[in-house]
């Protein structure tokens, strides 16, 4: 996730693309650079910070030039410093680029590039993609464009591009695949971004990119083609929406976009990690210290807030498929407690944001203890993922809401193929069950969507409850840890005071709290609890309690129990927690927006809590 811009006219393109990308800075923001070719050369500024930083860096400068690139970066491969901030420009300085996505197999490319003789200056995948354009250019002797188009053919990954030549000083070239990019038709002038909301004050006509689609611009025209160089007619269509509401991609909060981003945000968390042919699971990160987590006495996970409930998903993962002892501790507690840790010992850390100040501070006394260090984090080059020994980065993209959704699925399929892959090395783990675990985390983006579908039924489910001053959710096995971040979230967002529990804990206390006003978030779905929740939910109901029962797909016992059902689709026991989640952050959105809250920035919560 970034912001990508581009400019080609007749005017000074540094105004547009700077303000282009304060408009896009909520993609993205941990770098800037822009590239312009001014009378003939180019210009290049970049550096590791905020848009207003690279402003600050050519004060009293003045940058003339009418065409030009510019970046707004969201790390994924490379810390995020003045080397590896966009544009990238190739070693021998032909070819200039911008990039959103991740290229996948840039190893490989980058191997292969190194052996002709390309040296790298900074670790990210798009150096590797801008080297791999020019070396094809050079070595080929075809035109820019056709050059990007034989890259982009043996590019495996997702990529909304910006691209100059500089021996073709009066082109702009654009390129897609899974990454978005528009392009912005003025008179005799074209704009270029990952959305409208840079393009919106010059220009309503807009043109998307389609994926594997390549765009020439040139203050005469427009030329778009596919990869395979077939002619495609451009689709103009309007902008008809605020630039304000673009911001959000359309939608009223950060939190709902970021709940629908869900199917994408979990495809890029697996993204050239499972490799469905072969059926492996390839984590980079955590490579090195395979052999240490494969003989690991135990693994103690240690997080906090929604982090720590997806650990507890995770200590459920590891002792089922990989039979290692797990312990999940709150950050908090842990560091203070003077715990018993060995060199044998793996010690898991998860946060989003990676600087967390009670896990990074947990994560530095374990290492001081002998302990092998791990991080499972959202945010590239953040200080948790600096000092762990190694790690897995969920590439969810920039989660602004400060109610966790996206990061906490992410985390979630991040910590699934972690056990999958020591299980499997452990040989604890069956052939079959093994590919059919793989092929259920590849369905789920496609679950996350259906699920995501009946947003509106959720809707009005939530309006039943929207004046409620408690709530209960409960969940047995994988989806325990569920019903705790169901209640968070309606803590966090709504105020509503909620509390989750093992559904079997309810009778040894929470029951007492049950009457008609008190609504009950049952997760239900046919696993092998099945019976016994059914049982709990018949509990509730003898209390005359209020349930909301989440279930699998055609369930009809339930239904005729519970006050309403949500229905979600049948999938592995294992991977229920990223699919049940959804209705349960759909439902805390709805209410609280009901009830007025302030849903991205909720009253005394901070996104990363860098204090203890
Ligand atoms: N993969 C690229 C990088 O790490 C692009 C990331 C982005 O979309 O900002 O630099």
């Amino acid at each position: 996730m970034c912001g990508i811009v581009g400019y080609i006219g007749d005017r000074t393109a540094w105004p547009i693309i700077i303000k282009g990308l304060q408009r896009l800075e909520y993609r993205g923001y941990d770098s800037a650079g822009i590239a312009v070719i001014d009378e003939g050369k180019l210009r290049l500024n970049k550096c590791r910070g905020r848009v207003s930083d690279l402003q600050n860096q050519v004060k009293g400068q003045s940058i003339s030039g009418s065409l030009g690139i510019g970046h707004t970066r969201w790390a994924t491969h490379g810390e995020p410093n003045d080397i590896n901030a966009h544009p990238h420009v190739s070693m021998n300085g032909k070819i200039v680029v911008v990039h959103n996505g991740i290229i996948e197999n840039y190893r490989t490319i980058r191997k292969s590039l190194q052996d002709a003789g390309y040296t790298f200056k900074g670790e990210t995948d798009t150096e590797v993609l801008a080297d791999f354009i020019e070396y094809i250019y050079m070595t080929q002797h075809v035109s820019a464009e056709q050059a990007i188009k034989v890259a982009l053919n043996k590019v495996i990954g997702a990529y909304g591009l910006g691209i100059i030549c500089t021996d073709e000083p009066d082109k702009l070239f654009g390129a897609r695949k899974g990454s978005p990019l528009a392009v912005g038709v003025g008179q005799g002038e074209y704009f270029m971004a990952s959305d409208a909301t840079p393009i919106v004050e010059y220009t309503d006509k807009l043109v998307y990119l389609e994926d594997e689609q390549v765009v020439v611009l040139t203050r005469q025209g427009m030329e778009i083609s596919d990869l395979k160089d077939v002619h495609v007619d451009p689709v103009i269509t309007k902008i008809e929406f605020s630039a304000d509401s673009i911001d959000k991609g359309g939608y009223e909060h950060f939190m709902l976009k970021e709940i629908h981003e869900q199917p994408n945000s979990l495809a890029d968390t697996m993204r050239g990690r499972i490799v469905e042919q072969t059926q492996s699971i390839n984590l980079g990160g955590i490579s090195e210290v395979m052999p240490k987590l494969v003989s690991a006495n135990r693994i103690i996970i240690v997080a906090c807030g929604t982090s720590y409930h997806a650990g507890l998903v995770g200590e459920y993962l590891f002792e089922q498929f990989a039979r290692i002892n797990v312990e999940v501790e709150y950050a908090s507690e842990f560091r203070y407690r003077d715990p018993i840790i060995s060199e044998e010992d793996v010690v898991l850390v998860i946060s989003q944001s990676g600087e967390t100040a009670d896990t990074l501070a947990a994560l530095r006394m374990a290492k001081e203890k002998g302990a092998t260090v791990i991080g499972i984090c959202n945010v590239v080059g953040s200080s948790i993922a600096r000092e762990t020994h190694a790690g897995i980065y969920t590439h969810a993209g920039p989660e602004i809401g400060v109610a966790s959704t996206k990061a906490f699925t992410s985390q979630v399929v991040a910590l699934t193929m972690m056990a999958l892959a020591i299980g499997r090395k452990r040989g604890k783990i069956e052939d079959a069950r093994y590919s059919e675990l793989i092929s259920g985390l590849l369905q789920l983006p496609e679950l996350v969507e259906r699920v995501l579908k009946g947003d509106e039924h959720i809707k009005e489910v939530s309006r039943a409850y929207q004046l409620a001053q408690n709530a209960i959710y409960l969940g047995r096995g994988y989806l325990f840890p569920v019903a705790l971040e169901g209640a968070l979230k309606l803590k966090e967002i709504s105020y509503i005071h909620a509390e989750g529990y093992p559904a079997a804990e309810m009778k040894h206390g929470p029951i007492a709290l049950i009457d008609n006003c008190m609504p009950v978030f049952v997760l239900a779905t046919r696993d092998k609890y099945y019976d016994k929740v059914v049982n709990n939910i018949q509990e509730v109901k003898a209390r005359k309690g209020q349930v909301v029962a989440i279930v699998t797909e055609g369930d009809t016992e339930i239904a005729r129990l519970a006050d309403y059902v949500i229905e979600i689709p049948e999938c592995d026991e294992a991977l229920l927690p990223m699919l049940a989640v959804v209705p349960l952050q759909l439902i805390s959105y709805h209410i609280a927006v009901m009830r007025r809250c302030d849903v991205d920035q909720p009253r005394n919560l901070a996104k990363s809590v860098t204090v203890e």
